[in-house]
């Protein structure tokens, strides 16, 4: 997704300002002792690992030359053994030590570091769920499910990358160079000058190669987004896939974006190609000089050059492993910066989400609802889908709708396509809230009941049905988890699904969903009325499927629906005679508007847009009057251009 499209998923996340600094101040209290220990571990891992070089070079020159007595940096000499061969296995105790002591501190600060970076992502991935699940329909309707999803896991692991090995590698490069310097300096500080005069063109290649890797970054992050946008659109479009034998198309751009992604990690790795050898190289240069002005130095008895002094053999071994030492650590500054940029951006998008406002909100002191008596209203109400950019509708597409509905009542929606049933009644479970008007539940404005209480009162069979993964009983249960089993059964029962379900594998218990067994249509919507059924709310909303099932099955269909809605106040999109035929009242829409309404027989003798509807549907008119057809036509092509504007917002990342 580009940043100019100006979702407000990118207008929040381009809002949000230092990042990595707001995760450690909102997610690092209660945390940082796992951050504070781990550093620490950290330093003492690197600080003993820097120790055997150190006390070779001492054994060398005391132990094993006798030329100088046997002292440490930092120790007072009263505390050292005095004969050779006991500071010969001081010396071996020494290094064995410190070897036990990195490994024992490496440990430490592995679970310790784990532990801050694992703990703070999971507080953060548990908030953004939550974040994105409270966010309105709105956003869902012009975001791509795989975006929320690549927030939700890339990006929470490149953070969790950063927070595990960047910031401990950071602190490991500052201790090995802090480290390395003071000992080198305290040995013998005019060789220290020379072994390190390679640092500041190891610090210079480092700059450059920073700079000039961070675009190609860039662009290596965005075609991996568009090459993930490809392979999720293609695998989730994998029927249409199929069934257009467009196979070959998609291969081809799949492979153009693997092709581009390949082609920008090659620009990053020639880089690497460059760094790494190069940094080798300077510390090799860096090595041979050390070892040739130290060697000449030893073997003459005085400083080479300008060098003044004396140099023993234990602190040339010393200047030697400590030299080998250096590049290790410094290259891994480039995955150092690698993933704080990427986590910077990360941290962007995820902050973005979450700073995201939800429009839909409860009342500051929302009336919970006990006893419904299924009484609707709708009171003027208009109705536009807020423009992306500034979240102003653009147009409206309910106007002045008003209605009501007494309790038990059966109320049909009949209209063209694209008329505005289904977001009229969208309007009731508060998907989106009206622009002007108001709807009111048993005399209450909706907006002033808690949201829960609301959406439990009001139950609500789409057309596409969707099941979780788990097994049948648990998907009827499904919002209503107290349920017992003689309640799920009865619910099964009334929506004729018992029959079916009893001759499944398992019966109740069969896993259904994506790793289970397939239902057909018609069964998931029967198990979908189960569930309805079982929630038992007072005021239901149907959108009778279009798609046709065989006669049997929407018999049992619309027997089950009958149960259902015999004695709640139903409102039905309906596109089935017999259902329109049997309503209370029938509002027919057209743009948006209510432009008939009455029962069957009235609307019917009155000739209208009704009349041409139905007979269009019972076969009785062949012949449509122009003005109808052309206006069919103009709303179908307003409806594909929206489809348009929403597929180009399906298209591969650019950022
Ligand atoms: P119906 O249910 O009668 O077919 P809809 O309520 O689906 O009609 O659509 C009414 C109008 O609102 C149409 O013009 C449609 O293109 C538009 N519309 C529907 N859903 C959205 C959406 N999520 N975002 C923007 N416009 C929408």
């Amino acid at each position: 997704m580009s940043a100019e499209d100006g979702s407000a998923f990118d207008i929040y996340r381009q809002r949000v300002e230092r990042p990595l600094f707001r995760l450690f101040t909102e997610y690092g209290p209660g945390r940082l002792k796992w951050l504070t220990v781990g550093m620490v571990a950290n330093v003492f891992a690197r600080g003993a690992s820097l120790l055997p070089p150190l006390v070779l070079g001492v054994a060398i020159d005391s132990v094993l030359s006798g030329d100088s007595p046997y002292s440490l940096p930092l120790v007072p000499s009263g505390w050292l053994p005095t004969t050779d061969l006991e500071q010969f296995w001081f010396s071996v105790w020494l290094i064995v030590g410190s070897f036990i002591v990195t490994a024992v501190f490496t440990w430490v600060y592995g679970v310790a570091a784990n532990n801050f970076a694992h703990r703070v992502m999971h507080a953060v991935r548990t908030d953004s769920f939550e974040t994105m699940q409270r966010l309105d329909m709105t956003f869902f309707d012009d975001k791509q499910t795989g975006e929320v999803l690549s927030v939700l896991n890339n990006d929470a692991n490149n953070l969790e990358n950063f927070l595990d090995n960047a910031l401990q590698n950071s602190v490991r490069l500052g201790v090995m160079i802090v480290g390395i310097a003071i000992i080198l300096f305290s040995l013998n500080w005019q060789l220290a000058m020379v072994t390190l005069v390679a640092v500041p063109a190891l610090f210079g290649l480092t700059v450059w190669f920073m700079r000039a890797v961070e675009p190609r970054y860039v662009a290596r992050r965005a075609s991996v987004g568009n090459l993930n946008t490809r392979l999720e659109n293609a695998l989730s479009g994998v029927e249409l896939v199929k069934t257009s034998g467009t196979e070959s198309y998609e291969t081809g751009r799949v492979e153009d974006a693997s092709w581009r992604y390949f082609r920008d990690t090659m620009a990053v790795l020639r880089l690497n190609y460059v760094y790494r050898p190069g940094m080798e190289l300077l510390a090799g240069i860096s090595f041979a000089i050390t070892f040739i002005i130290g060697g000449l130095w030893i073997f003459r008895g005085q400083g080479p050059l300008f060098l003044t002094g004396t140099l023993s053999s234990g602190e040339f071994v010393t200047f030697l492993f400590m030299t080998q030492r250096f590049v290790t650590p410094l290259a891994q500054v480039s995955n150092i910066v690698d993933q704080y940029e990427n986590a910077k951006a990360s941290c962007e998008r995820v902050f973005g989400l979450m700073d995201i406002p939800s429009q839909i909100t409860e009342a500051e002191d929302p009336v919970e609802l006990e006893d419904v008596e299924g009484h609707v209203e709708y009171d003027h109400v208009d109705f536009g889908y807020a423009g992306v950019a500034d979240g102003e509708p653009e147009e409206l597409v309910i106007e002045e709708v008003r209605f009501e509905a007494e309790p038990g009542e059966t109320v049909a929606f009949v209209g063209p396509t694209g008329a505005g049933k289904s977001t009229l009644l969208k309007l009731l479970i508060r998907l989106y809230d009206p622009v002007d008007g108001e709807v009111r539940l048993d005399g209450h404005d909706i907006r002033e009941l808690s949201l829960e209480s609301l959406r439990n009162h009001i139950g609500y069979v789409s057309q596409t049905t969707f099941l979780f993964d788990g097994t049948v009983a648990e998907n009827i249960r499904y919002g209503r988890f107290g349920a017992d089993r003689e309640e799920v059964i009865d619910a099964a029962k009334s929506a004729e699904a018992h029959e079916f379900i009893t001759a499944l594998p398992d019966g109740y218990d069969t896993r259904i969903g994506e790793r289970g067994v397939k239902l057909s249509g018609g069964q998931q919507q029967r198990l979908s009325i189960a569930r309805t059924m079982l929630q038992d709310p007072e005021v239901l909303v149907l959108d009778e499927a279009t798609s046709a099932v065989d006669t049997e099955t929407e018999m049992l269909i619309q027997r089950s629906l009958d149960t259902l809605s015999a004695d709640r106040t139903t409102f039905v999109i309906a596109h089935r005679l017999s259902t329109v035929r049997e309503a209370d009242e029938i509002l027919v829409l057209e743009d948006g508007q209510i432009v008939e309404r009455g029962d069957h027989e009235s609307l019917l003798e009155e000739d209208g847009l009704y009349a041409k509807l139905w007979g269009v549907q019972a076969g009785e008119i062949d012949d449509l009057p122009e003005a109808f057809v052309q206006r069919a036509r103009e709303r179908a092509a307003e409806r594909t251009d929206r489809l348009d504007a929403q597929a180009d917002s399906l298209s591969p990342n650019d950022d």
